[in-house]
C-alpha cells in the first residue's frame, strides 16, 4: 500500500454518491485517483461499462482467495470489492464503497478519511432510487439498509455531508479532503 491519503466515500444507495464522486473527479481529477470496484451484480440499464468491473462469482472468489482485494463485502446478494492498488499512486485515492467495506479499510488504514453522504430525506432517497430504475423490491431493501448504514457511519467517526445540492456537496468534500491531506 502507498502512503497516499485514502478517502472512503460511503452512503446509502440513492443518495447521489456516484454523481457527486463523478463531479469531484471532473473538477479535481488531476489530484485524485478513483478506484474501480469489482461487482457480481448485473449492469443497470444506462450504466457506464466502466462503472465497475462486472464479473462472475467464480472470478471474484478466485481473486479474493489470491488476496487481490483491499476489502470486499456482500451487499444485497452480490459481491463488491476494491482491488489492491498496484503501487504508489501519488494522488489522493478515492474509494466509493459501502460501510462494511469502510470498516475494513479503516481497520487497515487508520488514517483513512471517511466521508458519509446522506440524503435530505427518506422520501427524496426513495424517489432517486425509483428514478434510476432499481427494481421495486430492491428499493425498500435499500431504504432499510440506509438506516443501518447511517448509524454505522457515525460509529466510525465519518464526516457527514447532507447531499442537498451537488455542487455544494462537491465543494464541501474537496474542502474536507484538502484539509485532511495537509493536516
Ligand atoms: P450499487 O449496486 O448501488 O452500485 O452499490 C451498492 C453498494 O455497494 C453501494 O453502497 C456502493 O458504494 C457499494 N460498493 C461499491 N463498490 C464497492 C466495493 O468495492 N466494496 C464495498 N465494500 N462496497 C462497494
Amino acid at each position: 500500500m502507498s502512503n497516499d491519503l485514502v478517502v472512503v466515500v460511503s452512503g446509502p444507495g440513492g443518495v447521489g454518491k456516484g454523481t457527486v464522486v463523478a463531479e469531484l473527479m471532473a473538477e479535481h481529477g488531476d489530484e485524485l485517483w478513483l478506484s474501480r470496484s469489482w461487482t457480481t451484480r448485473d449492469q443497470r440499464p444506462g450504466e457506464a461499462d466502466d462503472a465497475y468491473v462486472f464479473t462472475t462469482r467464480e472470478a471474484f472468489e478466485a481473486r479474493r482467495e489470491a488476496g487481490g482485494f483491499l476489502e470486499w463485502a456482500e451487499f444485497l446478494g452480490n459481491y463488491y470489492g476494491t482491488p489492491v492498488p498496484d503501487a504508489d499512486i501519488g494522488r489522493v485515492q478515492i474509494l466509493e464503497i459501502d460501510v462494511q467495506g469502510a470498516r475494513q479499510v479503516i481497520a487497515q488504514i487508520p488514517d483513512a478519511l471517511l466521508i458519509f453522504l446522506s440524503a435530505p430525506s427518506a422520501d427524496e432517497q426513495e424517489a432517486r432510487l425509483r428514478r434510476r430504475g432499481d427494481p421495486p423490491e430492491k428499493v425498500q431493501q435499500r431504504l432499510d439498509k440506509a438506516r443501518e448504514e447511517a448509524e454505522a457511519g457515525r460509529e466510525l467517526g465519518a464526516v457527514e455531508i447532507v447531499n442537498i445540492d451537488i455542487s455544494d456537496t462537491v465543494e464541501e468534500m474537496w474542502r474536507v479532503i484538502d484539509t485532511a491531506r495537509h493536516g
